[in-house]
Formats: structure tokens, sequence, C-alpha cells
């Protein structure tokens, strides 16, 4: 394609690229305060701003700065429209519990709107309808099984057999007044009223375990300890285990954006193509101008090829659809699903009243980190929430799920050993300037990148955090681990957990 790539930030997210930049001091000294929490992404903040609500002092700290994991990189529909779900999710869980999910997720978009309009918030919050739609046969189908749960659950909908901007469509089921929103503008206006709260923050602060007791203890790489009444984990995977077996029961799914300016108009609505590759649009404005954000082309992490090719592939989507002007950004990050797609909310075990966790969001954690964060306060505060049992990471799973999560845990144990045998058939010299691979070198196996200047940095490629074998990401310029999620730098340091320590460099570069 002709497009410019103007000005293009590669692997920062248009969000991240605009906003400003936070310092925080890391912790340097043993602290304590009632409620320690860990990740400073959507689910952080906004339980910590909860937290506030309701009297608790707060400690928040994040191994990297704030905002910079998947919350930053984001697409920030603000819905309750998770796909195509809800025929599939009475199935699962029955119509009652369904349509309690359903209300929890409204619940959690009011509350947002609610919020932004108290604390006047300016963070494009837009109110649009929420699209799925198809061309495909195959596809009308699964729709139309949508329509009819939509129905059951009470859902406002509207059916459509074309779009503004794409008359072949063969049919769209609308969800109508849902939202979007400059996900770091809402969130830069929280974290601020946190700080007037008192709430103390800390960056650069990785937590690496916990004591567990009466007055559990975060404790930080730097060796201090962080005492509370209660822990909560929203470091996206979860940074403690606590038997909880989440490393078995969750993996990471990678997708990517672009945003563009585009030659056409994206009309009003947030859309979603159900075909596969599916395809997200939706509209953001930056320096004042509209652009749009295409994203998809989603794999599990570690295993989607040639990166590159997915930016590509949703470049001609957009070029195809809705004409592409300019290139603006390109990036991707990964989200965590679980072993029945509902994510784990509530205490970490049965064994565990006072930890707490939420992650496995399935890429639709705008609404559910409000969920998270709402019912684990309820929780603390031993008041009754409806959907706790929906939520409880200690629930039964069904047969047919544990049967997918075995296939998934075979994957996820082949990627643990494949390629440690493998011997690479390429060298150094192999690598052209500005790309990284597995190479043999010194008679051994290691990854390594050498830069635009032909500089080369050397890693260990075995996964820091449970052993697995990280691949090149050479879009990203990253080390991803296809077990778990975990990516790295070229210098080897994390970039996402839940890896904690870096990629060894046990060889000598050049
Ligand atoms: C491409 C893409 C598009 C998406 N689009 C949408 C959308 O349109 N709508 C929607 O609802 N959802 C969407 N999602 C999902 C949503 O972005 C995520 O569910 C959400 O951002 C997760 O937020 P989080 O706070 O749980 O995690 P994060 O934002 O990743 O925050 C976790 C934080 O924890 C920190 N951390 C990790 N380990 C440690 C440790 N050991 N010690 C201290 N800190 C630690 C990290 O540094 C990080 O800052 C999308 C996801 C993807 C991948």
């Amino acid at each position: 394609m002709e497009q410019e790539h103007k000005g293009m930030d590669q692997a920062k997210s248009l969000w991240l690229a605009n906003n400003k930049k936070y310092s925080f001091p890391s912790v340097s000294e043993d602290l304590t305060a009632d409620v320690i929490i860990v990740g400073g992404g959507i689910t952080g903040i906004a339980t910590a701003f909860d937290m506030t609500e309701r009297g608790f002092e707060v400690i928040l700290i994040d191994a990297d700065q704030v905002l910079q994991g998947t919350t930053g990189h984001t697409t920030a529909k603000v819905t309750s429209q998770h796909d195509v779900y809800y025929h599939e999710l009475i199935q699962q869980i029955g119509m009652s519990k369904a349509r309690l999910y359903v209300e929890a997720n409204e619940k959690a978009k009011e509350l947002i709107q609610a919020r932004v309009k108290e604390h006047q918030i300016d963070c494009q919050l837009e109110i649009r309808d929420a699209y799925l739609y198809t061309k495909e046969d195959s596809g009308v189908n699964k729709l139309k099984k949508e329509l009819d749960a939509y129905k059951q659950l009470g859902i406002d909908r509207e059916w459509k057999t074309e779009l503004p901007f794409d008359r072949d469509i063969k049919a769209a089921l609308v969800m109508t007044q849902q939202a979007q929103f400059h996900p770091l503008h809402y969130l830069d206006a929280l974290i601020e009223l946190l700080i007037e709260r008192g709430v103390r923050i800390y960056e650069q602060t990785t937590a690496v375990d916990v004591k567990e007791g009466n007055r559990p203890a975060v404790i930080t790489k730097s060796g201090h300890h962080l005492t509370g009444r209660y822990i909560i984990s929203c470091s996206h995977f979860p940074f403690y285990d606590g038997k909880g077996l989440y490393f078995t029961r969750i993996h990471p799914e990678q997708s990517y954006v672009v945003a563009v300016k585009t030659k056409q108009p994206l009309p009003d609505g947030m859309y979603l193509g159900i075909d596969q590759p599916a395809h997200s649009l939706r509209t953001a404005e930056i320096n004042g101008e509209e652009v749009v954000l295409i994203g998809g082309e989603g794999h599990k992490t570690g295993q989607g090829g040639n990166e590159a090719a997915h930016y590509e592939a949703l470049e001609k989507f957009g070029q195809d659809t809705l004409g592409i002007q300019e290139i603006l950004y390109r990036w991707s990050t990964h989200d965590m699903v679980t072993m029945d797609q509902i994510p784990y909310i509530g205490h970490l075990t049965k064994n565990n009243p006072n930890i707490f966790v939420a992650t496995g969001f399935r890429k639709w954690g705008m609404t559910t980190s409000h969920v998270a964060a709402t019912l684990i306060g309820d929780l603390i505060e031993r008041k009754s929430n409806p959907y706790e049992s929906i939520y409880t990471p200690s629930r039964l799973i069904s047969d047919s799920f544990v049967k997918d999560f075995i296939k998934e845990n075979t994957n996820v144990a082949a990627k643990l050993i494949s390629g440690k045998l493998d011997r690479p058939d390429q060298s150094i010299d192999d690598l052209k300037p500005g790309e990284g691979g597995i190479v043999s070198y010194d008679h051994k196996k290691c990854g390594a990148f050498k830069s635009e200047d032909g500089s080369l940095f050397l890693v260990d490629t075995t996964c820091t955090h449970l052993g697995c074998e990280v691949a090149w990401n050479n879009s990203d310029r990253t080390w991803d681990c296809p077990c778990h999620g975990s990516r790295f730098s070229i210098t080897g340091e994390v970039v996402e957990g839940p890896a904690k320590k870096p990629l060894k460099r046990s060889y000598k570069e050049q």
C-alpha cells in the first residue's frame, strides 16, 4: 500500500503517545495501609477509587509506570456487548445468571458515565450504539441466535441488514446506548482525585510475593513489605498465585490496532465484524482531528507468526472499507482469557479471605474493571453482591470447558518444550539491521536483535516465569512468551508480566 506512515510511533498507542507522563516514586521503606493494590491499569485505579469512596486508606504500586500496560493499548469501547457471547452464556450459566452478567456490565457502564458527569471529566465520553455484523450466512445464523438471547435477556437492540459504511453486509445486531471514551483521560482524572484523597501511588515497584496472614503483606522486589488488611491483585496476570493455579487457568490473547486517518468518515457507532479474522472499528479524537481505530487479528500471544503481516491485514481492511489517508499509530497488546470465558473476580482462593484478584477480562475490561472494583469492595465490606457467584475464581467449571482447558494446556506445554532442542538454522550474520530472531551463537542458541547501527543485543530465550521459549515479535521489538504472555525488551527487561525477572543475558555481545 502507498499510505504514508507519517510520524508513526511504532508500538505506542495513540492514547499513550499523546498523554501526560507520570513519575511517582518507588517504594523505599516498609509501609502500611488498609488496602494494598498491585497494578496501575484501569482495574487497579478503578478499585483504588472505589476503596477511597468506602473510606479505606490505599497504597497502589506498579512494576512499571501506571497506565502503560494493556489499559494504555486498549480500544476502550465501554459496552456490555462482549462479542457474540450471550446465547452461549445462557446455556453455560442459565438465564438468571446471564441476566445478572448483563446487569453487572450495564451498571459498570452507568457508573463510568455518572463519574464522568459528577467530576466533569473531559474524556470524549460519547454514547454510541455497538454493532456486531457479518457478511456470511453462517454469521447470520450466529447473530440470529444472539438476537434471540438479547430478547430473552431484555437487551435493547436493533436488527439491520445494511451498515452506513458498508451495504454488502448480510446482518447486524445492534446493542443500543453503549459508549466509547478516551481511557487515559478518564483515568488521569481518577488519579488526580486519588492523590487528593491521599492515596499513595508508587511506580517501578514490582510485587514479587505475599506474606499471608491476618495482616498480609506484599513483598516487593526491593525487599520491602507493604502490609495491609487486604491485598488486591490487579496486575493483569496475577502477580501471586497462592495455590490458585492461575497459570494453568488463563492464557493471553494478543490483538493489533492501527489508528488511521480515513478518506470516508466512520459513521456514529462502534463496530465489530464477527467473520474471521474479526475486525473492530471505532472513532477517536486526537488533537482536534478524527481518527479511526481498526483492531483485530487476534491470536494466542507469541503464536501469531509474522507480526507485521497482522498490521498489514488491518490496513488492507481499512483501505477496502473506508480508504486510508494516513497511518498514524500501530500497536499490539494482549488480554487474559479464562477457561470458561468468564473473568475471575473475587477471593484469590477459598483459603484467602483477605487477598483478592481480578483477571481474565477477555478484551472487555472497560466495564469489567468496574464490575471488579465494586464486587471486591462489597466482598471486603462483607456486603452481599449479586454477581459474586458468577465471577468467583473458585467456581466449578463444566467438563466441556475443562476439555478445552486441557487442549489449551497441551498447547502451552508444547510451547514449554518446543524449540528447546531445536538448533536454529540462522546466525547473527543472517539478521538485517532492525531485525531480531533466534540464532546460533558461539555454538549455543540465543535470542538476538541487531539494531540499525549494528549493535547486538543477546538474550537467553528461556522465559523467567515458567521456562517456556520466548518468540521474537518484530513489530513491537519484544520477546513474547507464548505460554502466559510475558513480554521482554531487546535488553531482556520485563515489559509485561507475569515474569518478574529479566531474561538472562549471559552472552558476550559484540
Ligand atoms: C487490543 C485490545 C483491545 C481492547 N479493546 C477493548 C475495548 O474496546 N473495550 C473493553 O472493554 N476492553 C478492551 N480490551 C481489554 C482491556 O483493555 C483490558 O481488559 C484492560 O485494559 C485490563 O486492565 P488491567 O488494569 O487489568 O491490566 P493492565 O492495564 O495491564 O494493568 C496491569 C498493571 O499491573 C502492573 N503489574 C504487573 N505485574 C506487576 C507486579 N508484579 N508488581 C507490580 N505491578 C505489576 C503492570 O505494570 C500494569 O501497569 C482490549 C484489549 C486488547 C488487548
